[in-house]
């Protein structure tokens, strides 16, 4: 976690804040990064990737405004990565005609 500022050296760092990307009418959906794996060569009739995700914390910088993300579950995105998931646009379903 952020202590000091790199960029400035102060240590008020504003941090554990969650990073919203919506519209406040649609509930508040925070921001997150996703792996999914990889697509298998025979594809059955349905399939649906298995994933890891993980929400976002920023700390911002009180003096400068310096903002740094933090994974709340890099664990489990790591092991995600290592058996080769990726991170694609789409990765929760997907219907094969
Ligand atoms: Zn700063």
């Amino acid at each position: 976690m952020m202590k000091t500022c790199p960029e400035c050296s102060s240590s008020e760092i504003i941090s554990d804040l969650i990073v919203f990307t919506d519209e406040m009418l649609a509930g508040q959906l925070p921001a997150y990064v996703q792996l999914a794996e990889p697509e298998p060569e025979k594809t059955p009739f349905i399939w649906i990737p298995k994933s890891a995700s993980s929400g976002l914390r920023a700390a911002v910088c009180g003096e400068c405004g310096y903002t740094r993300l933090h994974a709340t579950n890099h664990a489990e995105l790591l092991q995600a990565r290592k058996q080769g998931y990726e991170s694609r646009p789409n990765g929760m379903s997907r219907l094969k005609a």
